[in-house]
């Protein structure tokens, strides 16, 4: 049984989570939640599942939220501070960080370091300070488990194989809605289109992120830390897939692969985030091998910049990884806004990782202030091309 912090109890893989939870209760029990600003759903699941403690992330929102709750047994913590507190109970074993965004850094990080399993959705957080959250890992002494479908699905080609005999990790893209579509003019696509995802449904931000591939640019970062870490051996690579059925693949040095397949469903990775080894049954619809064909193509890095960033973000490594996700972070929401095109947000986040001078940070307070600096020198690039 694993006695869980929900980070992020109202998003995309927060409803997943809580879903399974309901329906595999002899496995998993909700001791946390936590949300940003949708008081009514985390008032709803605060009274369905009667975790020990609950955090509103937004503090304004606190008397609402008590007001909803009405005599709950549970506790009502808000701010950052309360998220915090959530993150690194002593009820909880296992932090589910699915909050999105730089703003799930420093609760996982302080879970991390309390000693919790973290399964991992927030892949943000490990970009950001992905050397500092291992460190954390291991003085907290907890196991990270990921949660992103193809790291999990790396996780689980590796069971049984020796790290060293690894040769290659080639993570899948599906390409989003845009890719091998050269008719479409990427400078003119709407947010509607982009948000458009063809296999997935998922928060906003990560899908804007499919459609320029920085998803995957952040996701090598994040199979780096995971995977290649001291052992360095492997390299990363990236192919696109466009139907979201091999989850992604190992090479061995025999020549042999390995990959993990099934139906683009994020319930899948997260049981086996929270029940593995053991498999849960039926959580999710079974796939028909004979109904999809399989294609796999070369990403074009030309007319998606962002992956080709993430690339030279983890070959220039100390700062640019926490730089490129904050002005990624800056670019997608100023796209959302309809303040910038679609091309405009690799062109901000190029700009400003070309101007970082820092040094690698070596403390939370380091990232969280180079994340500063690189969110307003791209709110900077957002004006001049609004
Ligand atoms: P989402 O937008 O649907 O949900 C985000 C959650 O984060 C919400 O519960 C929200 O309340 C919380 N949140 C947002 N800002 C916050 C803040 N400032 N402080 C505290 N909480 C805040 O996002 P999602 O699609 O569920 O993605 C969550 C994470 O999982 C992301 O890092 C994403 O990259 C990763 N991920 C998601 C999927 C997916 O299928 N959705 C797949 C792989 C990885
Ligand atoms: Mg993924």
């Amino acid at each position: 049984m694993r006695n869980i912090s929900l980070l992020g109890a109202t998003g995309s893989i927060g409803r997943s989570t809580l879903d399974l939870v309901r329906r595999y209760p002899e496995a998993v029990r909700v001791v946390g939640l936590t949300a940003h600003t949708r008081v009514a759903a985390l008032a709803e699941a605060i009274t369905e599942f009667c975790p020990a403690v609950a955090a509103i992330a937004d503090p304004t929102l606190l008397p609402e939220l008590r007001e909803r709750v009405g005599d709950a047994p549970t506790e009502l913590v808000a701010g950052p501070e309360g998220v915090v507190q959530v993150a690194t109970q002593a009820e909880c074993d296992t932090v589910l960080a699915a909050i999105v965004g730089g703003a799930g850094l420093a609760p996982t990080l302080a879970a991390a370091r309390a000693g919790k399993d973290i399964a991992l959705a927030n892949k943000e957080a490990l970009v950001m300070a992905g050397d500092l959250f291992l460190r954390g890992m291991a003085a907290g002494g907890g196991r990270l488990i990921p949660v992103d479908s193809e790291h999990s699905a790396v996780y689980q080609c590796l069971r049984g194989c020796r790290i060293e005999d690894v040769r290659r990790i080639i993570l899948t893209a599906s390409g989003g809605p845009f890719h091998g579509r050269p008719e479409i003019d990427l400078a003119a696509v709407t947010r509607a289109q982009a948000l458009n995802h063809p296999n997935w449904s998922m928060g906003e931000k990560i899908t804007i992120d499919s459609a320029t591939l920085m998803n995957k640019g952040l996701e090598v970062i994040e199979a780096r830390y995971l995977f290649t870490g001291d052992h360095g051996a492997a390299t990363i690579d990236v192919v696109i897939h466009p139907e979201s059925i091999v989850h992604s693949v190992v090479e061995l040095c025999d020549g042999q692969m390995l990959a993990q397949l099934g139906m683009p469903d994020m319930r899948g990775p997260i049981a086996y985030a929270l029940t593995g080894p053991r498999r849960a049954a039926d959580v999710m619809p079974r796939l028909d091998l004979t109904a999809t064909p399989l294609h796999f193509t070369t990403p074009d890095l030309d007319r998606f910049p962002c992956l080709r960033l993430g690339f030279d973000a983890l070959a220039g490594g100390g700062p640019l990884p926490c730089v490129l996700n904050g002005a990624n972070e800056t670019a997608v929401a100023a796209f959302l806004d309809n303040a910038i095109p679609f091309t405009a947000i690799p062109e901000v986040i190029e700009a400003v990782m070309a101007a970082c001078t820092a040094p690698a940070p070596a403390t939370l307070e380091e990232v969280l202030e180079i994340d500063r600096w690189a969110r307003e020198r791209a709110s900077g690039e957002v004006t001049r091309k609004g």
